[in-house]
């Protein structure tokens, strides 16, 4: 056992595994984060997602799409885009431009009716069971609502 190498050690610069810690530390250090992590995480996808696409579009338009001048015509075909709003002042032709509309579209509009859940549904604590697993509870919960098992749900009792 104790010369077993250890695991870790090679990744332990890998950016996903220092997202990975950040998290961690979120979780642990910060309330805000511990109660609106879904929406956090939903909200920052939504973000990243936005202006990686307004880039690509872009880079892919400006030069040959007379709709497209500006960063911020791209930004503004993609929001539109993404919320199914849709005016359609803006396109992108060619089949490529196609292509990239269809991207926008699915991945935005799951990504955007994903934060709309998060912030939508009611609110519920994160703590998994020592029996089932499972993860969400009432925020006062004493009894998992699966299986019965006696929940010790940490409360800091501020509110
Ligand atoms: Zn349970």
């Amino acid at each position: 056992m104790g010369d077993q190498p250890k695991p870790l050690a090679i990744g332990k610069h890998d950016p996903l595994l220092r997202t990975y810690h950040l998290l961690e530390h979120l979780r642990r250090d910060s309330g805000l984060f511990r109660r609106n992590e879904d929406a956090i995480l939903a909200a920052t996808n939504l973000v990243v997602f936005v202006f990686t696409m307004t880039g690509i579009v872009y880079a892919t338009q400006h030069d040959h799409n007379p709709a497209i001048q500006t960063p911020v015509d791209a930004l503004y075909f993609t929001v539109t885009s993404l919320t199914t709003t849709g005016y359609g002042d803006i396109t992108l032709p060619g089949s490529s431009g196609r292509l990239l509309s269809v991207f926008v579209m699915i991945c935005g509009v799951t990504l955007f009716f994903r934060l709309a859940q998060v912030v939508f549904r009611p609110y519920k604590v994160r703590f998994p069971c020592d029996a089932c697993g499972l993860q969400r509870h009432e925020p006062d919960a004493v009894h998992c609502k699966a299986c019965g098992n006696l929940l010790n749900i940490p409360d800091e009792g501020a509110d």
